[in-house]
């Protein structure tokens, strides 16, 4: 049998030579050209308009549950007939801390160096990012109505959600690709993160499709519990882990988690309507020149294996999105995927850089009451949409797509 560190050095190194021979020759009958053009704006904006149904999704409560289920039920309609239930415990809610000291003043000095999130550095003009707590912030009353319930104060039994699409050739190797379904705010979680969930629920749809084959599996993953304290990603990883790649029940060939060979996450995919203007509104227009951000974080132990993966995206990005560009950032932070980067290449796909740009305020509904489907346009959804192209391409390559005829 081989050794455990040589198979996974093995599947690194398969990601690093892969990459340059699968970018530079797309086949002129192009799988994961076929399977990007499936993506479908009005698809994508109906899922997250569907889970906009369930408010802002808190965990804990029985809105976060009815979405679960939603999610469960949709998942298999989809075809993704192996839809599971992961059941963890969630932590005790944060309490909030009383803010001490001085606030920064919004606008950073020539010269100044503020830190943000990940290793980042603010820049130019900054918005507070704080979380709104008081119901009575929802201006809409049948929305108060559904996020009433208040958040359990205590630790309790939770659930998340996974598919998979089993590989035919490596069923015992796999990419996790995941967004949270849970919010805050007391809106509908639309940005954050409906948009992730709805980008990774069409994935799971269209790779579900019976004319799609895939060498390697991929499992559709919708963290629950991400606000606050990444409880779902972090439960996973740590009961997970140790079981990668074991065959079970032995000679089955089933493999109920196979090696992971990197994570994706998507979170709040949305908005980029560029930085806050000198008096502090922000603009209501997309900007034109809107990317999407995909990061790593250069701490992590696999902070190598992760640029490679990042840059993998931005190339897929170049070669089948139809919008918008992405670039890459090394500053990756607060998200599930931070649970994941020590185990494996790990990056995270977001409207905006985490540290220098979400941290700095850029995006006003961010955990906000205003956080609701009609806050966004088609110019918005469109870059969820593009983020959704360039993760469909980059793994329908990675994980060795064909169609069936
Ligand atoms: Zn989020």
């Amino acid at each position: 049998m081989i050794d455990r560190r040589m198979r996974t050095l093995f599947a690194i190194s398969l990601l690093c030579l892969a990459i340059p021979a699968q970018a530079q020759n797309a086949p002129v009958d192009d799988p994961v050209k076929a399977l990007v053009g499936r993506l479908d704006l009005e698809k994508y904006k109906a899922i997250i308009k569907d889970l906009t149904r369930f408010g802002d999704r808190q965990q804990g409560t029985d809105r976060n549950k009815a979405a679960v289920d939603w999610i469960v039920a949709q998942l298999r309609s989809y075809g993704c007939t192996n839809t599971e239930r992961f059941k963890y415990v969630s932590d005790p809610p944060p309490q909030s801390q009383p803010r001490t000291g001085t606030v920064p003043a919004p606008a950073i000095a020539s010269g100044e160096i503020r830190r943000g999130v990940g290793g980042s550095r603010l820049r130019g003009m900054t918005r507070p990012t704080t979380v709104n707590t008081n119901l009575d912030a929802q201006s809409d009353p049948k929305l108060r109505a559904l996020n009433a319930q208040p958040q359990p104060t205590t630790a309790g039994p939770r659930e998340q959600v996974y598919c998979t699409k089993v590989g035919s050739r490596h069923p015992d190797e796999m990419y996790i690709v995941g967004a949270h379904m849970d919010g805050q705010g007391f809106g509908e979680a639309a940005d954050d993160d409906g948009s992730g969930t709805a980008l990774v629920m069409e994935l799971a749809r269209i790779f579900s499709s019976p004319d799609v084959q895939t060498d390697r599996s991929i499992r559709f993953v919708l963290w629950n519990n991400e606000e606050g304290s990444h409880a779902g990603s972090r439960a996973y990883a740590a009961q997970r882990a140790p079981l990668q790649g074991k065959e079970d029940p032995p000679g089955s060939g089933r493999y109920p988690e196979p090696r992971w060979l990197g994570m994706v996450q998507h979170d709040m995919v949305l908005w980029d309507h560029g930085m806050p203007r000198a008096d502090g509104t922000v603009s209501p227009e997309q900007r034109p020149e809107a990317d999407v951000n995909i990061e790593f974080q250069s701490t992590a132990k696999f902070a190598d294996q992760a640029m490679k993966l990042a840059f993998f995206f931005r190339d897929a990005n170049e070669k089948y999105a139809t919008d918008y560009p992405a670039a890459v950032g090394h500053h990756m932070s607060n998200t599930d995927s931070s649970e994941f980067m020590n185990l494996v290449p790990a990056v995270s796909l977001r409207e905006n850089e985490r540290g220098m740009e979400i941290g700095a305020g850029w995006n006003p509904h961010y955990h906000q009451a205003t956080d609701t489907y009609s806050a966004y346009s088609d110019k918005d959804f469109r870059l969820g949409l593009n983020a959704a192209q360039t993760t469909l391409a980059a793994i329908g390559q990675l994980a060795g797509t064909t169609l069936k005829k």
